[in-house]
């Protein structure tokens, strides 16, 4: 099974919330298609998107998207 990509999520905003590091964006899902490509993985959009967030990189950084959730697309394999 292969992580989702841009191209699966069909909305026109894509939200990011990040409650460790107090942080909010909303995101144009064509702009990010056009900037970074369709088959850009969420993952990596996450990792593009936490720039700014204190803790990157780290466990204590919680940069999800809301959007995908209620989408009921998970970014990530379940440990
Ligand atoms: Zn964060």
């Amino acid at each position: 099974m292969s992580l989702p990509t841009l191209q699966d999520f069909r909305g026109e905003k894509i939200d990011m919330v990040c409650d460790r590091c107090d942080r909010y964006g909303e995101y144009d899902r064509k702009a990010l298609v056009k900037k970074l490509g369709a088959k850009t993985q969420f993952v990596e959009l996450r990792r593009i998107m936490a720039i700014g967030c204190d803790r990157r990189g780290t466990d204590k950084c919680e940069a999800r998207f809301p959007c995908l959730l209620q989408a009921n697309i998970l970014i990530e394999r379940r440990k």
